[in-house]
């Protein structure tokens, strides 16, 4: 039967496929396809690891034989018979024997599919001590998995991606079929596992517009949809769906009419995408003659090629921090920071790279499984800076690193989410001291225009100190419409109230834009309000004329900026932020 999930559109476009539904906590398990003839050597894996799982048990069963009942209770060798027949359940193992050959999904991917198919079969189960052997069942998925690592995989390989249009969708639902991936919750690590990933599309139960999970599937460029709430429960593994990332809509098993429509949407928007690559080579330049520039925003090397791609002039925000993800604590160390660096850097081709230095914390933990939960209020603690500043030799390896990377290149270091004059003052001399840390081990490095990101109202009020000290300013609109508004920006139950045309994130914004060109300082704007071409004649209206985005945006801003005549575009700007409704006044 077919239903609809109503989500938050984060990343345009429509996918069609089959759902790969995930539990939560199971993006770290690598996902690609194998080829025909690896089928029974992933099967293998599967078999040794599972043998092995039973082996363990087996011996933990003699060592507590031996025991007296007072140090082995009996409920743990009743447990251990549990796991054991979990093992040998037909269904575990027929079941990943499915998808591996049916599907052609590694050997954990196909596990982990199962043990999601078997534990929704657990959840439906009305007998309560029935219901809760899913656990037993996790832990035991669990501990063959760790044994698969251990023996690594003969036949990894670069996960390939497969995006198919709607047409040949309806032609044939052979293994190739795009597939969907529906989970409650994927940490921004989590994701940037998936980029270049086999998934044509993504849904999350959780999530706001500008969390750092959206802004990473919106890098990606396939149709996403966040905050839809229970969708990971009402979809099953192997549906067909469709997401429509332009309406943030799910459809769930869609009948024949439906689909044939949105692959007529899917067509219109690949001939759409196609327009606009004509753009590329064309300079961004208004019907008046202002030059405007667009940067990409970054979240690894290797995207630099995309920012060419799309015909970007340098790279406005490079997030450093997902070099730091998802790492167990294993910091990346000068050298690493400094080979990838210069990666971006060589790969923008002589144009300026700005780095931020790094920004975990809230919603981007170090670690999905160190979730910043445990405080209260992780968006208000210890991150971006803050943290940084509490962990000076970390700040200084990663500041040595993009000092050095600058000697290949253009690069200007961007800092986030600053507020007060004394967090400016020891930022700025600990780069200086990791100049002197170079100077003294004889290191070349290079000149670095030195910026500050407008993240919170403080900053946005307290221009003139931010403007001593800096020689240009990035506006990140998202944080600061996050902390004007007190909208925690990745819940998706406030996702309603998070506003980015109410009238006192626009003062904000217009009153930095104009004071950095009234002291002809640098400025640009690198919150996803850049990419959104809602907000482009209003940007260039305030004077902004420099906008970093996600390079699959930069296309379709152009071709706004192209229609745009800024000096006449002024004063009706400043009639929208002066209004008591600019979304209202601005489409009037
Ligand atoms: C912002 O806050 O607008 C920004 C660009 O930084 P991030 O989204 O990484 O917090
Ligand atoms: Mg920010």
């Amino acid at each position: 039967m077919t239903f609809s999930v109503q989500g938050i559109a984060v990343a345009r476009g429509i996918a069609i496929g089959r759902a790969v539904v995930m539990g939560s906590g199971r993006a770290d398990v690598a996902h690609y396809f194998i080829k025909p003839e690896q089928v029974e050597a992933e099967i293998e894996r599967v078999r040794v690891g599972r043998n092995a799982v039973v082996d363990e048990i087996h011996r933990l069963q003699h060592t507590i034989a031996a025991m007296g009942p007072k140090e082995a209770p009996h409920e743990l060798a009743a447990l251990l018979d549990v796991h054991l027949m979990l093992l040998q359940d037909e269904e575990l193992i027929n079941g990943v024997k499915h998808w591996i050959t049916e599907r052609l999904y590694n050997a954990e991917w196909a596990l982990t599919t199962q043990l999601e198919v078997l534990s929704r079969q657990f959840d439906d189960m009305e007998d309560e001590y029935l219901r809760e052997r899913k656990a037993d069942l996790e832990q035991v998925a669990e501990r063959i998995l760790r044994y698969m690592k251990g023996m690594g995989s003969p036949v990894a390989q670069p996960p390939t991606p497969r995006r198919k249009t709607s047409q040949d969708l309806l032609l044939d639902d052979s293994v190739d079929v795009p597939l969907v991936l529906v989970a409650h919750d994927l940490s921004p690590a989590d994701m940037l596992q998936f980029k270049q990933s086999v998934f044509a599309g993504f849904v999350t139960d959780v999530g706001g517009k500008t969390s750092h999970t959206a802004i990473v599937a919106r890098s990606m460029d396939i149709p996403a949809v966040v905050g839809a709430r229970s969708a990971s429960q009402l979809v099953r593994q192997d549906d067909w769906v469709i997401v429509d990332g332009d309406s943030g809509v799910m459809i769930v098993d869609p009948s024949p009419i439906i689909l044939a429509e949105y692959g007529f949407k899917q067509r219109q928007g690949e001939l759409e995408r196609g327009r606009l690559s004509r753009l590329r080579h064309t300079p961004a330049v208004t019907l008046d003659g202002q030059k405007v520039e667009l940067l990409a925003n970054i979240e690894l090397p290797e995207d630099a090629a995309a920012a060419l791609k799309a015909g970007a002039v340098g790279v406005g925000l490079f997030r450093s921090e997902f070099l730091f993800m998802g790492r167990q604590g294993n910091l990346p160390d000068e050298e690493e920071q400094y080979l990838a660096y210069r990666k971006a850097v060589e790969g923008m081709e002589g144009m300026p790279v700005t780095i931020r230095t790094v920004d975990v914390g809230a919603d981007k933990p170090l670690d999905a499984t160190r979730r910043d939960d445990a405080h209260l209020n992780p968006a208000l603690g210890l991150r971006a800076i803050r943290w940084s500043l509490a962990e000076p030799e970390m700040f200084r390896t990663q500041l040595r690193a993009i000092l050095r990377a600058a000697a290949h290149g253009r690069v200007n270091l961007l800092v986030p989410m600053l507020a007060h004059a004394t967090e400016i003052r020891q930022t700025l001399s600990l780069i200086d001291f990791a100049r002197a840390e170079l100077d003294n081990r004889g290191v070349p490095y290079g000149k670095v225009d030195i910026g500050a990101m407008i993240e919170v109202p403080a900053a946005a009020l307290s221009l003139r100190t931010f403007l001593k000290y800096f020689d240009f300013l990035s506006i990140g609109t998202n944080d600061l419409i996050q902390y004007t508004l007190a909208i925690d920006r990745a819940d998706e139950s406030v996702a309603h109230l998070y506003d980015p045309c109410h009238p006192a994130v626009l003062r904000l914004v217009a009153d930095t834009i104009s004071e950095c060109l009234r002291q002809g300082k640098g400025v640009s704007v690198c919150g996803e309000m850049a990419g959104d071409v809602q907000f482009t004649r209003l940007l260039l209206g305030l004077g902004l004329r420099s906008f970093s985005m996600h390079p699959a945006q930069i296309l379709a801003v152009k071709q706004e900026v192209l229609r745009a005549d800024a000096v006449r575009l002024r004063p009706w700007a400043e009639r929208v932020i002066d209004s008591e409704d600019p979304a209202i006044a601005m489409s009037a």
